[in-house]
C-alpha cells in the first residue's frame, strides 16, 4: 500500500494508486479521511479498507497531470536526527553520538516529488543530504522500545536540505536555522505502508546529483535505529500519527567534500531509498 497526497482545486487530497491512476482515497469511500494524516490515525485495518475501496473510487487524476505534496503535508512535528550514520559521523570529525542528536524542521519546508529546492539569497552553503523519513502511526508517550515498531504507519523517502552556513556558523551552535528554509523537506513521493517493508534497517539508500553518484549507502549503517529513536523521542513528547522523523544521512555530503559541493540553480537531485521510492527535486535561485 502507497499513499500519495495530490493538490487539488479543493485542497490537498490522500490517495491511493490503483492501476497507474491516483484515485481520493474518500472518493473510493466516503467514510475514509480526506487527508493521509488522518489515514494513518485510523491505523492499519483503515489502510486496507482505503485500499480495497479504491476500484470503485470516482476522483482519479492522472500522475502526468497533478501536483504531489509532500505524502503527508501538514505534520504535527517534522524531528531530525544529526549524525546517525556512522561514516557520516566519521567523515565530518565529530565524534559518534552517545544519545540522538534533535533538531527540528517546519512543516513551511515540507516540498513533495518534483518541486522546487529554492536556494536562499542569504546562504551560499546549501547541502544535500539523503534520508529514510519514518512517518507515525498511532501516537504515544513513553514507547517502549519493544513496543515501539507498531507505532510506525509508514516510510518515505526524504531530503534534508542544509544550509551548512546557517546551520555551523551561528552562536549558540544551534542547527535549526540552517535546516528549516522554506522549501528544505522534500519528502515522497510516496508514503509506504510499514508492513511492505520487511526490514527498514537493510535498505540500499543513495543520493545523485546531476546523475552523479554522490551518496550510496545502507540504513544498516544508522547508529540510532528506528525502534530506539522513537523510544527515545516519545520520551520528550507525544508523538503523534503522521508525525516525521528524518533519521540522518550517510557519508558523501557536499561539504565533506575537497573542494566542498554546494547545490546550485539547475541542479537536480534524486534521492532513492530501496524498495520505498526515488524522490526528485531540482534546484532554483531563490
Ligand atoms: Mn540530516
Amino acid at each position: 500500500m502507497r499513499w500519495v497526497t495530490v493538490k487539488t482545486e479543493f485542497g490537498p487530497k490522500a490517495c491511493g494508486v490503483w492501476q497507474g491512476e491516483y484515485v481520493e482515497v474518500n472518493a473510493a469511500d466516503p467514510e475514509l479521511p480526506t487527508t493521509v494524516r488522518e489515514l494513518l490515525a485510523l491505523g492499519f485495518e483503515a489502510q486496507e479498507r482505503a485500499w480495497e475501496a479504491l476500484p470503485r473510487g470516482a476522483a482519479r487524476h492522472d500522475p502526468a497531470n497533478v501536483e504531489l505534496l509532500a505524502p503527508v503535508p501538514n505534520p504535527q512535528k517534522i524531528i531530525c536526527l544529526g549524525l546517525n550514520y556512522r561514516d557520516h559521523a566519521i567523515e565530518t570529525g565529530a565524534p559518534i553520538p552517545e544519545e540522538p542528536i534533535l533538531f527540528s524542521k517546519y512543516p513551511s519546508a515540507l516540498i513533495g516529488h518534483e518541486g522546487k529546492i529554492v536556494l536562499p539569497a542569504v546562504s551560499h552553503e546549501v547541502d544535500f543530504e539523503a534520508e529514510l523519513v519514518v512517518v507515525i502511526g498511532r501516537g504515544g508517550k513513553h514507547i517502549p522500545k519493544a513496543r515501539a515498531m507498531e507505532h510506525v504507519g509508514g516510510y518515505a523517502v526524504g531530503h534534508d536540505v542544509s544550509a551548512r552556513d546557517w546551520q555551523l556558523h551561528k552562536p549558540g551552535k544551534q542547527w535549526m536555522a540552517g535546516k528549516t528554509f522554506d522549501t528544505f523537506a522534500p519528502v515522497g513521493p510516496e508514503l509506504v505502508a510499514a508492513h511492505t517493508i520487511s526490514d527498514p534497517h537493510n535498505l540500499g539508500i543513495r543520493l545523485r546529483l546531476n546523475g552523479e553518484v554522490m551518496q550510496d549507502s545502507s540504513t544498516s549503517q544508522l547508529i540510532f535505529r528506528v525502534d530506539e529513536t522513537i523510544a527515545y523521542l516519545s520520551q520528550i513528547f507525544t508523538l503523534e500519527p503522521g508525525d516525521l522523523i528524518f533519521t540522518g544521512t550517510p557519508p558523501g555530503v557536499g561539504m565533506a567534500r575537497k573542494p566542498p559541493v554546494w547545490l546550485k540553480a539547475g541542479d537536480v537531485v534524486e534521492v532513492e531509498i530501496e524498495g520505498v521510492g526515488l524522490l526528485r527535486n531540482s534546484v532554483v535561485a531563490g
